[in-house]
């Protein structure tokens, strides 16, 4: 099996579990605004570079870390939650709707607090 060059992946509305696992690995969250955190961090299919805002989260602290999604675990009590990330990446992709963006990735990112 040989790599593609730079050749930009196809559109394609996909998910899979790695995607979540190295987007845990590799998204920061920062705080934005009085009331806003930003999630960054490379998009794990296309590797383009991501903001994904988060205006209605709240924390009590700012040190959230974020944790591995992991589907086989129970939701944890408090202070947990899961947030669906969708590739938004401005780049171009084959067969891409019209009016779309991103290369169709998506995943869950479990983003918790550290102070909880
Ligand atoms: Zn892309
Ligand atoms: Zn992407």
């Amino acid at each position: 099996m040989t790599i593609a060059q730079h050749e930009p992946a196809p559109y394609a509305e996909t998910t899979d579990p790695v995607y979540a696992a190295r987007a845990a690995e590799t998204f920061t969250l920062r705080k934005a605004g009085p009331d806003l955190l930003v999630l960054s961090g490379p998009c794990p299919r296309c590797a383009a570079p991501l903001e994904v805002p988060l205006p209605h989260m709240v924390f009590r602290g700012l040190d959230g870390i974020l944790s591995l999604f992991r589907p086989s675990q129970p939701r944890p009590a408090s202070d947990v939650r899961d947030e669906p990330v969708v590739c938004a990446c401005e780049e171009h992709h084959p067969d891409r709707p019209e009016g779309r963006k991103g290369c169709g990735a998506y995943w869950m990112l479990r983003i918790s607090s550290s102070d909880a």
